[in-house]
């Protein structure tokens, strides 16, 4: 049988059948080993995985393959010691709800998480909530952010979860593909996510009556199905999608508008930051380049290089 990690517990695992929809309780038979980086879970939510059944429908089912993954997204950890996690894998998508008000979320935030996307090469898109709050101001300013946005590859949505004017244009991103949904706590993730998955409550409860047998209720990802087919990953707890060890030489390579640039920099090795004959700050200087996101790439860049 072949199915998609749903939730994880650590040692157990709730796996939905591909085909039938439902869901079991499964184990991870033998040991599997994650190549290059230390990871902490074998598996994570998005998996797909070939498992078996016992006939006594009671019985624990038995993971025994873990079918290669398109990708995947890295949690590092926060102590040193631990190793990283593995949050989700095999995204079609990763989707960032964001607000302008009540409170703003900081470009420093936005710029980070499409960084992450675009080390992972998952296509981004952002969610612009709580727009029954834009007064026109608000608004016009949305409107510019949103087509910066566009420009470089992002698209969005303006909507209100709590009215659910224009949620259908969200839920129109969703059909047929695994979708990541992340955001800054108090942007209204939850409202969403109660707005596009039908019997949402019944849905999570089922979810846990498998996942809360195990011993272990650490959990970091759910996948909630849409519909068959389409499923949202709820990332709850996670404030940040960490990037793992992007040396700083690459981090420009992450932001599309600079990527452009790079051979054009006197130095190979340019940080731009203060070098000589610099293509990325005379986009800057020439305002071809948005001032929020060079400022996002040089705090991402202190971060990188306080670590290194
Ligand atoms: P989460 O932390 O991202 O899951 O955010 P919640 O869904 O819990 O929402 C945080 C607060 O924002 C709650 O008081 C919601 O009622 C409110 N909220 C969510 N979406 C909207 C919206 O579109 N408009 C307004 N005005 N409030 C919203
Ligand atoms: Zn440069």
């Amino acid at each position: 049988m072949t199915g998609i990690v749903v939730k994880s517990t650590g040692s157990w695992y709730v796996v939905r059948d591909r085909e039938t929809s439902l869901l079991h309780r499964c184990r991870l038979r033998g040991k599997f080993k994650h190549k290059g980086l230390k990871v902490s879970n074998p598996l994570a939510v998005g998996d797909v995985v070939e498992f078996e059944v016992p006939e006594q429908a009671e019985g624990a089912g038995v993971i025994h393959t873990i079918v290669p993954r398109r990708n995947y997204i890295i949690r590092r950890s926060v102590h040193k010691s631990e190793h990283a996690h593995i949050v989700a894998a095999n995204l079609d998508q990763a989707l960032l709800v964001v607000t302008l008000v009540s409170p703003a979320t900081s470009f420093g935030f936005i710029d980070r998480f499409l960084v992450t996307a675009e080390a992972y090469h998952i296509p981004a898109k952002l969610i612009f909530n709580k727009a029954d709050l834009y007064d026109e101001d608000t608004l016009d300013y949305q409107q510019q952010i949103a087509g910066m946005y566009a420009s470089l590859g992002y698209p969005s949505v303006l909507c209100s979860a709590e009215t659910g004017d224009k949620v259908a244009e969200v839920a129109a991103l969703l059909p047929n593909k695994v979708s990541l949904l992340s955001g800054h706590s108090g942007v209204g993730k939850s409202t969403l996510i109660n707005e596009l998955v039908p019997d949402l409550d019944l849905k999570t409860a089922e979810i846990s009556a498998f996942s809360d047998k195990g011993k272990h209720t650490t959990t970091f990802a759910e996948m909630l199905e849409v519909v068959p087919g389409t499923y949202l990953i709820d990332t709850p707890g996670i404030k940040e999608l960490g990037l793992v060890d992007v040396p700083p030489a690459e981090l420009a390579g992450y932001f599309p508008e600079m990527r452009a640039l790079l051979n054009q920099c006197r130095y190979h090795n340019c940080q731009h930051v203060h070098e000589p004959g610099c293509a990325v700050r005379e986009a800057v200087d020439k305002g071809k380049l948005a001032v929020p996101r060079y400022e996002s790439y040089l705090s991402m860049l202190a971060d990188e290089d306080n670590r290194h």
